[in-house]
């Protein structure tokens, strides 16, 4: 029986772009010849190098060392010689070591069958540090490690256990492709995420693109027994963001409660390879898609492919394409190079073609509202705007500019095309720096 659910305010329906065939399955990228893999693909600080040139690393093997609390593990994602280490840039800016491997040498568990390790008579601490130890981050966006989100203070637990495969961006269809083909391993994921959390409630939350397959995952939960409820929640954009699930739910406001945890399906099927199979998180399932991609499709691809190489895995791009981005259409990050790695926090490479790339003038606010009536967070970015725009972050901040999330309904439904979102984000980081 699927679980009642109530629409959040706000949200844009913008077109959806996903090309990728349904029921296309999730292709496997041909192994990169050479895989430059940045030790900064999480939320806290970069993984201290552990490699040098000239080292030949097996796959899998750790080339990088958590450092510190909110850091994770990074791994060989292909086994041959470090050809380099060095600084690189990241597709958000920012610049981090990366440790560039050219191809060599045996591929020591790829395409072999591994062995499915026992879990249940773990202890907390044993089943964490497996996931600690494998790298395993937030698949969905968040990109913290997901350990973190796991260890609750003993004694402890959470009101509410929420799977989440909602899709988090509109033409991105990754998290549905792995639903379908790998129903029984997310539900193990979940399984352990269950021992570790001790949930009051938990709730596979479907999209809509996915709703067939609520039967398939009730049958799971039966034949697992389980103690879960399926939902399907609007497909409406940001609906996938983990506060806005929990509002769906009716579990909680947007302003928060702290005892409720949600992990992306894609988060629990890394969970389920690390703890079960002992595999670290080297590789995820992203879309490829937009209409200049001849081929969009679903694929799994090894960390530090390029995403030249990932585009001509779908057949290449058409001479209309005036533009690519990491991640999804509305959030994702425009790139200038297509040599730029595939990280862990890549859900999707998009492509656009020229009039949809192209940035339009920009026209004075009519106040027509439109802008208010998207923000999920029951923001006014238009006044947002304004304050932000003549210098007065701090009265910006106090109307709740640090709650923007950056999901860009605001600029999406904007008539005259005002770049609210790109303004906020100046706001916040003119905070940041009045702060330091
Ligand atoms: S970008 Fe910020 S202000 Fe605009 S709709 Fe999203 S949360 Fe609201
Ligand atoms: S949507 Fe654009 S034009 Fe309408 S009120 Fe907001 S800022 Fe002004």
């Amino acid at each position: 029986m699927t679980y009642p659910t109530k629409l959040p305010r706000g949200g844009v329906d913008p077109p959806a772009e996903t090309l990728v065939p349904r029921d296309s399955g999730i292709t496997n990228a041909a192994v990169p010849s050479r895989a430059l893999i940045p030790l900064l693909q999480h939320s806290g600080k970069p993984a201290l190098c552990l490699v040098k040139p000239g080292d030949r690393v097996k796959e899998g093997m750790l080339i990088g060392n958590a450092d510190g609390s909110r850091s994770a593990n990074v791994h060989a994602t292909i086994p041959g010689i470090v050809v380099e280490v060095g600084e690189h840039c990241l597709p958000t800016g920012e610049v981090c070591t990366a440790v560039a491997i050219e191809l060599g040498g045996e591929f020591e568990t790829s395409g072999k069958p591994r062995s499915r390790r026992e879990w249940e008579s773990l202890s907390r601490l044993d089943l964490l540090e497996r996931i600690r130890r494998a790298g395993v981050v937030g698949l969905g966006g968040g990109s913290i490690p997901t350990h973190l989100k796991l260890a609750i203070p003993p004694g402890s637990a959470s009101s509410i256990f929420v799977a989440n495969g909602v899709e988090s961006e509109p033409s991105i269809c990754a998290d549905d492709a792995l639903l379908r083909e790998k129903p029984s391993d997310i539900m193990e994921g979940l399984r352990i995420c269950q021992a570790l959390l001790t949930p009051a409630r938990t709730v596979i939350a479907l999209g809509e693109q996915s709703e067939d397959l609520v039967p398939e995952f009730e049958r799971l939960v039966r034949q697992k027994g389980i103690k879960a409820d399926v939902a399907v929640l609007p497909s409406r954009y940001p609906h996938g963001h983990e506060q806005l699930v929990l509002a769906a739910l009716g579990s909680r406001s947007p302003a928060g409660e702290q005892s409720a945890t949600v992990l992306n399906v894609a988060t629990l099927y890394a969970i389920f390879e690390a703890v079960i199979l002992d595999k670290p998180l080297i590789e995820r399932v992203l879309t490829v898609t937009g209409s200049p991609v001849s081929h969009p499709r679903n694929l799994k691809v090894r960390f530090g492919m390029g995403v030249r190489d990932l585009l001509e895995e779908c057949g290449g791009l058409s001479s209309g394409a005036a533009k690519i981005v990491m991640g999804g259409p509305m959030r994702g990050v425009s790139v200038d190079s297509l040599d730029l790695p595939v990280t862990k926090v890549t859900s999707g490479i998009v492509a656009f073609e020229g009039l949809a790339a192209r940035p339009h003038a920009e026209l004075p606010c009519i106040r027509c509202g439109s802008c208010i009536e998207a923000c999920p967070w029951n923001l006014v970015p238009t006044r947002l705007f304004k304050l932000v725009r003549i210098g007065a972050a701090a009265a910006a901040e106090r109307e709740g500019l640090s709650s923007c999330t950056e999901c860009g309904c605001c600029a999406y439904s904007c008539p005259s095309r005002i770049p609210l979102v790109a303004v906020l984000r100046q706001g916040k980081h003119a905070l940041r720096g009045s702060d330091a």
